[in-house]
């Protein structure tokens, strides 16, 4: 199954352009083979879908739509998207290495979010709030006008999907910018858009740098809100620019998220749930379980069992369906994660597998590194601290609950966290003593589009996904309405 790669077009302002800025060199990281050359957004084009995405977001045609009828252009999506599904996949396979059973689930769960924002968007209620006087008080919400979205490279249809579904939702026009290191499949998402009929103008594609693309989205007073999703530092720098120009923006960042293994946990599941929250994307995700802490009088059988279970990993390419760890996205981001082991282990970490490429003619010209685990050092190195995005976990032991949740906590980032127990009173204690905007119990990395998503600390500000999430694209109007018909006492 092979398909045709998108040409080099953007699609701005409701038509395909060539993008008037630098060259993106896209490969495919299981052999470094060259997909496209696309020639990014340039300020010009910013500018140009921004004045067209404000005359389309300001049509009386759009702006009149009823809720339901809004909903209509985002079930087209979902259909358009479900439909090719198989295509999409194969684009971000292409673009970013990943699994094509992965891509296969994110496209679908792409067109899921469509469809519930859809759905959602049909049953969301304004309030008649309880009046306090001879008057009417409404509360309403109203789009925003013109947003962005901006997206990293590692699940780039899925994130996309978080931000446009809800932004048009909400009435609003988006300007997506995605990664350079995916400049693909958010083309894929553009092709369906179009076909579904959407006003020209409403939805642009903006590949580019993120110091001259993302910064004119972020900086340009005509934007009126900015979703983000990629590391803390960026996130940061991006808050400063908005509150700046008193922008809303939401951010969802990066993590060093703490799982932790209870002895009275069932150990397979424990293993395997370990395994996919760490390992799966390769690593590559704003969620993995990265820091693991095991309860002492289970540590070194739990260890043991874990080291084997990775070591039996199936690391491949991308479209061989059996992959479970496939290539990393860039030579350069291999480089790094590298280099946070050989830190690790020049500060007295003890490797206990991995920490190597594989080696062999299947892995040849691909960015491929094995699933490495450390142990040995405490929860105050750099390697249980410092994100790292990569496959690489660090095994810490505890002693009891108080102990688990202060070092799950001794950290700047609090995205996620894995709690595996058969006790449900103290996985529910642990849940709600752990600073984090998720907790799995005896599960990880699941995912449901009605179930908010955000983090605290340094991962980032706001939610996405659920009902709310559409509101967080609104802006909320209060209206009174006069009852009494009779001029205002004062002015008497
Ligand atoms: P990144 O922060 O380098 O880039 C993210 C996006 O921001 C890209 O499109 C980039 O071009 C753009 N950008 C860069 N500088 C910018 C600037 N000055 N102004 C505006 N935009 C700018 O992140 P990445 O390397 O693409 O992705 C990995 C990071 O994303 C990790 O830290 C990961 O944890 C995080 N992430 C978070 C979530 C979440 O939901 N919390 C999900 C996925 C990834």
């Amino acid at each position: 199954m092979t398909y045709e790669l998108p040409v080099d077009r953007l699609f701005i302002a409701g038509a395909w352009r060539q993008g008037r800025g630098a060259p993106i060199n896209s490969h495919f990281p299981a052999d470094g083979t060259l997909n496209r050359v696309v020639h990014g957004a340039s300020i010009e084009d910013v500018d140009l879908a921004i004045e067209r995405a404000q005359t389309a977001v300001s049509d009386p045609a759009w702006r009149s739509l009823r809720p339901h009828e809004r909903a209509r252009f985002l079930y087209k999506i979902a259909d358009g998207i479900a439909q090719t599904a198989e295509r999409i996949a194969y684009v971000q396979s292409r673009d970013t290495g990943k699994t094509i059973t992965e891509t296969t689930a994110l496209a679908l769960s792409a067109a899921g979010t469509f469809r519930y924002m859809g759905a959602a968007l049909e049953t969301l209620e304004d309030a008649l709030t309880p009046s306090r006087g001879d008057y009417l008080t409404f509360s309403v919400y109203e789009a925003l006008g013109v947003t962005a979205g901006i997206t990293p490279w590692n699940s780039p249809i899925a994130s996309d999907a978080q931000k446009v579904a809800p932004a048009l939702a909400a009435g609003n026009a988006i300007l997506l910018k995605p990664a350079s290191w995916s400049p693909l499949v958010c083309l894929e998402l553009a092709r369906v858009i179009e076909a579904s009929g959407l006003p020209a103008g409403l939805f642009s594609v903006l590949p580019g740098s993120g110091s001259l693309v993302g910064e004119r989205l972020v900086t340009d007073r005509a934007i009126r809100k900015v979703s983000f999703t990629g590391g803390t530092e960026v996130g940061r720098g991006i808050a400063r620019k908005a509150a700046e120009k008193l922008m809303p923006v939401s951010l969802e960042l990066g993590g060093k998220s703490p799982t932790i293994v209870f002895a009275d946990a069932d150990l397979d599941v424990a293993v395997a749930g370990v395994l996919f929250g760490v390992f799966s994307s390769t690593g590559q995700s704003c969620i993995a379980g990265s820091r693991l802490f095991v309860q002492r009088a289970i540590y070194d059988t739990f260890v043991s069992k874990l080291v084997a279970a990775t070591q039996a990993l199936r690391i491949g390419h991308s479209f061989d369906r059996t992959t479970q760890v496939a290539p990393l996205i860039h030579p350069d981001h291999r480089s790094d994660v590298e280099a946070h082991v050989r830190r690790a282990l020049a500060e007295g970490a003890e490797l206990l597998t991995g920490g190597e490429r594989p080696q062999g003619a299947t892995y040849e010209g691909g960015v491929y590194y094995r699933p490495t685990i450390l142990a040995g050092v405490d929860n105050a190195a750099a390697i249980c601290r410092e994100e790292i995005f990569g496959p690489v976990l660090v095994v810490l032991p505890f002693d009891d609950e108080g102990d688990v949740i202060a070092q799950g906590n001794d950290n700047e980032y609090g995205l996620a966290c894995g709690i595996y127990t058969a006790d449900f009173a103290k996985a529910w204690r642990v849940a709600r003593g752990i600073e984090a905007g998720t907790v799995w119990i005896n599960t990880y990395k699941q995912f449901s589009i009605s179930t908010p998503f955000g983090g605290v600390k340094d991962s980032g500000v706001g939610r996405e996904k659920g009902r709310e999430g559409i509101r967080a694209w609104m802006a909320q109007k209060s209206i009174y309405f006069d009852l009494s018909g009779k001029p205002h006492p004062w002015a008497r």
